[in-house]
């Protein structure tokens, strides 16, 4: 993994939203990169802002602060023009596979609509495309006249894939594009997506609300609360010794398939609810939940820290 050249990197970014009088803080001061053909997986609860890091770092959102670098260069000032062009590394892939696809087009059209904006292929050519996207999802390409309403909600998000894979993006972000789906069809999706990767070379960034989810697809992954980063690790380091009391607790609610280990095993149960975004609580946003908090937990933001190589964690434990 670390010979692996650096795809995306992140620079202390920050997306704020003004509700009236208020500042919602939805993503506060991360950073971390996405290395070329690696899965990162992020997780956290809802509200804790790994949507909104995703859309942000693709420019659908515009940052209040910080930087997005890709392949070196940062998207941040880009004009229209060159934000055009840079659209076709990086395409999103999205949760709700039926609101994200046009009820009135064709699932011809729905893809073709992406080779138009760049201009990447019209007439036979373009059919032809279309046709190929729709097997590479393993799509009937005889179905492109069809609309999206005659697909099941797996195919659907097969379409979506396949709209976001007709631009050749090196990049995509991956938010939550199982979790509306039944499990039976979750499992078919993440396979389609890593063969995917493995053929074409991709890097995702791959957002989900449970750790069980990620585990598979993930190399690395980083857990979010209220809109800061509190651990990130290779997945195996993770789920063997997770640092960040929150990752502790995450991950003792998973359940464990041996009856044994199941029935001996200490299950952390959060006291009460997520703390609101607009008025988080001071020092560690975490510290209201966690089992370990001190004094000095409320008295200051716990230090985004290397603690072991390749695994940070925020914690005063650790500072
Ligand atoms: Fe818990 Fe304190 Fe660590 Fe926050 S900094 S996770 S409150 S021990």
């Amino acid at each position: 993994m670390d010979n692996r050249d650096t795809l995306i990197e992140v620079r202390n970014l920050k997306k704020f939203f003004s509700i009236g009088d208020n500042t919602l803080k939805a993503v506060n001061d991360i950073s971390f990169e996405i290395k070329r053909g690696e899965t990162l997986g992020v997780v956290g609860e809802s509200g804790c802002g790994k949507s909104t890091a995703g859309r942000t770092l693709l420019r659908l959102y515009d940052a209040t602060g910080g930087d997005v670098l890709f392949e070196g260069k940062s998207i941040m000032n880009l004009n229209n023009q060159e934000m055009k062009a840079m659209r076709r590394n990086m395409q999103m892939i999205f949760q709700d596979p039926y609101a994200s696809l046009n009820p009135r087009m064709t699932v011809g059209d729905i893809i073709g609509e992406a080779l138009d904006i760049h201009g990447l292929a019209t007439g036979q050519k373009r059919k032809e495309r279309i046709q190929e996207l729709l097997s590479l999802v393993s799509l009937n390409p005889e179905h492109m006249n069809r609309f999206p309403h005659e697909f099941s909600g797996g195919q659907r998000q097969r379409i979506g894939i396949a709209r976001a894979l007709a631009v050749e993006p090196k990049f995509i972000v991956c938010d939550e594009p199982i979790s509306a789906l039944d499990v039976s069809v979750q499992a078919q999706v993440v396979n389609l997506l890593e063969q995917l990767q493995e053929k074409m070379g991709l890097t995702y960034m791959f957002i989900a609300h449970d750790l069980s989810m990620v585990k598979y697809i993930s190399d690395r992954v980083a857990v979010m609360y209220l809109g800061k980063m509190v651990e990130l690790a290779e997945s195996d380091a993770l789920y063997e010794k997770p640092l960040h009391p929150y990752t502790q607790a995450l991950l003792s609610a998973i359940p464990i398939p041996d009856p044994e280990v199941e029935r001996n095993r200490e299950r952390i149960v959060l006291q009460g609810d997520v703390p609101s975004p607009m008025n988080p609580p001071s020092g560690c946003h975490f510290r209201t939940r966690c089992p370990k908090a001190m004094p000095e937990c409320a008295a200051s933001v716990p230090v985004w820290k290397e603690v072991e190589p390749g695994h940070f964690a925020a914690c005063h434990l650790y500072n």
